[in-house]
């Protein structure tokens, strides 16, 4: 087992934890740790909430969870000799969930606070807890479906330079001021309150919590891109804007469907990651990207047989719009949602396996005016019972339901 460079307590706070983590992202936060090109190591994380969310039956938790705290990374990792216009090379060699904590959760947030994809549908929390079994993954909230886990980090990437710091808060301010008040909001703005900055200190810390950008959103330095198919055997090509690359990474999904529709979002856990990491001198010039590159590995649950549910870009009120590939891929979802329905899974319950299951998502055409088409690919294997259209189905059963709130 390589060497744990960045250790977790569960049982303590996310400010108490023995190397200090963070929640923001901002250059002058300092690194933990440092090693060399080649080295092989392994860093513990908790959940992205920082255990906020607990293994029960009620959604509370979910409704009050604070956002704020989000997301909870362990690092920055310095790598030495890394400089600004390199390329960080990260390979996955192995991840999973913490011995004694073989669960994970998936919630549904509630519209005031975090909402998600399908928010205006399923305005209230709902939860599911997900018992592991080695690589398989069931809920006692979702009977009736077992799959095979494909963890991955949800967020992974290097700190920004100050100048692309800059740039992601002018951007992002500019969103928000197009609706400020808009619940959920359109974009998270720094925000000093719940700000953990590692090994900050003294009187930097009010400025830079006051500057650091929030992680929610994947950026150009890689961050929160909740590529579900990064798991072992995966490698990341990280831009590096800051001395040393200062990679930082957290979120980790034991399993998830394309789109992390529910937001909060895949099956969360608190896990290890096994990492190599290299440098690529100057390689930001010799292959230009504005964002990372992934190559995924080559260990992946094999599902074969799929039952395909197509959207189209006209709104739920028939209103045509152009091309446009968020719409379609909503209808996409509401079209799952209601078909699995059929079954006796409730609307929550079905938007929550979209979410959590091995659910491919694509843009099957962005060409055909107007219309776009996107698709969502469900994995019948998932399922302990035939969900295929047939002359004497559905088959109706009683499914259970989510954890609501109390
Ligand atoms: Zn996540």
């Amino acid at each position: 087992m390589p060497e744990t460079l960045i250790p977790v307590d569960l049982t303590i706070a996310p400010a108490d934890q023995p190397v200090p983590l963070h929640n923001r992202w901002h250059p002058e936060i300092p690194p933990v740790v440092s090693v060399r090109p080649g080295a092989v190591f392994r860093v513990e994380c908790l959940d992205w909430t920082g255990g906020q969310i607990g293994n029960n039956d009620s959604a509370n938790d979910v409704r009050d969870v604070d956002l704020l705290q989000v997301h909870y990374l362990s690092g920055p990792i310095r790598v030495e000799g890394a400089e600004p216009g390199d390329l960080l090379v990260v390979d996955i060699l192995d991840i999973g969930p913490l011995p004694g904590a073989q669960w994970g959760f998936n919630g549904i947030f509630a519209r005031e606070n975090g909402g998600g994809f399908l928010t205006d549908y399923f305005p209230e929390a709902r939860k599911a807890i997900f018992e592991f079994e080695g690589i398989y993954a069931r809920s006692r909230h979702l009977p009736g479906v077992r799959f095979a886990g494909i963890p991955h980090p949800g967020l992974i990437g290097t700190a920004p330079s100050q100048q692309l710091l800059d740039r992601w808060n002018r951007r992002e301010r500019e969103l928000i001021a197009r609706d400020p008040e808009r619940v959920p909001p359109l974009a998270l703005p720094p925000d000093p309150a719940s700000a953990l900055l590692g090994q900050v200190k003294g009187a930097a810390f009010d400025r830079i919590a006051r500057e650091a950008a929030r992680t929610v959103p994947g950026r150009e330095n890689g961050g929160n891109c909740d590529i579900k198919n990064l798991s072992r055997g995966s490698r990341i090509y990280l831009p590096v804007f800051v001395p040393g690359a200062n990679l930082s990474l957290g979120d980790l999904h034991f399993s998830q469907g394309d789109g992390e529709i529910t937001f909060c979002g895949a099956i969360e856990m608190a896990g290890f990651v096994d990492l190599h990491v290299d440098v690529i001198k100057g390689g930001m010039n010799k292959y230009p990207n504005a964002n990372p590159i992934f190559e995924p590995g080559p260990v992946e649950p094999r599902y074969t047989r799929y039952l395909v549910f197509e959207g189209i870009s006209v709104t739920e009120n028939d209103q045509q719009t152009y091309l446009d590939a968020h719409v379609a891929y909503r209808r996409a979802c509401l079209n799952a949602i209601d078909y699995l329905q059929q079954f006796g899974y409730t609307a929550e319950q079905a938007y929550m396996i979209l979410g959590t299951a091995p659910v491919e998502g694509r843009i099957s055409g962005i060409v055909d005016i107007p219309n776009a088409v996107c698709t969502l690919y469900v994995p019948m294997e998932i399922f302990e019972f035939d969900i295929r259209p047939s002359a004497d189905g559905p088959r109706v059963e009683d499914r259970g339901q989510l954890a609501a709130t109390t």
